[in-house]
């Protein structure tokens, strides 16, 4: 599969949901019959058909720094407000996608709070033929915050090298609570954000969506919720990704063979699907600037066609028509011959969106 997004605000228990639906997993792993051979004797025991795979900021060092969008935190002079949090998801995502197949499960652990990258995720799966799946680890804010206050609080005595009984104390609570859910953590897991970082990320989350293909199927489990009904949640988890629930999943087809027939020449396509682009982002793009925004791979795309695939990764700050303009019109100078010669003749519209967004991107990298 099967991928599993993991979401929800910053310390309010999706680590320890996550390992715990990993535990379950790696149960009903073991578990799948050999269907391959009925009959067999069981003198060695078959391969597992499916791989579970664990990723998180942990799993791939990311510090909680890297969603910090204040100045003092950053080195302002050489990188873009956001441009840590852009790596930082450009490892995750490289990381799922190194893994992720039909026969891997990946639990991925995180706050994947922006829209977008949830949606860039689902087009992944997508792409490798496999379901994907959202699983929302809900918490009364007040309670997410008092979990990060404790640890400020714990890494502030722990720096002024009090140690002693009071620290040992509030170390071992923690860990009970950890292992009382049912999992051990490590201490990057336990590292706080700081206040204005958690904040702000509670400010900027955009919560799931079950009317959106990316959050769908979406499932829930809020701090109250006890171990009958965090069992039934999971076992309904498995059905789609690997039960009688599991859908198949169908990659886009080539926009390619699609724009055969020709909306105007080149050169006009060319002008409407940039033109196009530059629009939808500044219809799209959100008023504090930064994030990752989806965009339609076809203009105008009816009902039944591959919907939105193109993904742009907005720079720190808001994004004007003025420098739009400046990028689109350098990208028509550069493509006024075409982009290679299949395209030309096929009045590929969808490639030309591809490559227009695939040089916003590297356009809006180099702006830093
Ligand atoms: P996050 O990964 O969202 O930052 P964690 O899973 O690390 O959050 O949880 C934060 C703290 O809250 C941990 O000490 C954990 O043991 C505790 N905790 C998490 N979920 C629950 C729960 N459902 N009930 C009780 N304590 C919980
Ligand atoms: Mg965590």
């Amino acid at each position: 599969m099967p991928l599993i997004i993991i979401t929800g605000l910053p310390t309010s228990g999706k680590t320890s949901r996550a390992k715990q639906l990993h535990t379950y997993l790696s149960k009903r792993i073991s578990t799948v019959p050999d269907t391959s051979s009925p009959g067999a004797p069981a003198v060695s025991a078959p391969p597992p058909k499916y791989r579970l795979h664990f990723i998180s900021d942990t799993t791939q060092s990311i510090s909680r720094a890297v969603y910090d969008l204040s100045p003092s935190q950053l080195p302002a002079h050489v990188r873009s407000a956001n441009a840590s949090e852009k790596d930082a998801r450009a490892a995750v995502y490289a990381a799922v996608k190194r893994v992720l197949s039909p026969r891997d499960i990946v639990v991925l652990d995180g706050l994947n709070y922006i829209k977008g990258w949830r949606y860039q995720l689902f087009c992944e799966a997508k792409n490798v033929s496999t379901p994907s799946c959202v699983l929302q680890v809900g918490c009364a804010v007040d309670r997410a915050r008092a979990v990060n206050e404790a640890r400020l609080e714990r890494r502030q005595r722990r720096r002024e090298g009090q140690g002693g009984q009071q620290n040992g104390n509030e170390d071992a609570a923690e860990k009970r609570r950890s292992e009382g859910a049912g999992q051990e953590q490590n201490e990057e897991d336990e590292e706080p954000y700081e206040p204005s970082n958690w904040e702000n990320l509670v400010f900027r989350y955009e919560e799931p969506n079950p009317m959106t293909r990316w959050d769908s199927p979406l499932f829930t489990l809020v701090w109250e919720d006890d171990e009958a009904q965090t069992r039934q949640v999971f076992d309904k988890i498995w059905d789609a990704i690997a039960g009688e629930g599991r859908k198949v999943v169908k990659p886009n087809q080539s926009t390619v063979q699609r724009d055969k027939d020709p909306g105007g020449d080149y050169l006009y396509v060319l002008e409407r699907e940039t033109q196009d682009i530059v629009k939808k982002i500044l219809e799209r793009q959100p008023d504090e600037g930064g994030g990752v925004i989806a965009l339609p791979r076809v203009n105008n795309a009816g009902a039944g066609e591959a919907g939105e695939e193109l993904v742009v990764e907005l720079p720190g700050k808001k994004v004007g028509l003025p420098q739009l303009q400046r990028y689109r019109r350098a990208f028509v100078a550069l493509n006024r011959g075409g982009i290679g010669l299949e395209a030309v003749g096929k009045l590929a519209g969808g490639r030309l969106r591809e490559s227009f967004v695939g040089y916003l991107n590297d356009a809006f990298e180099k702006d830093g």
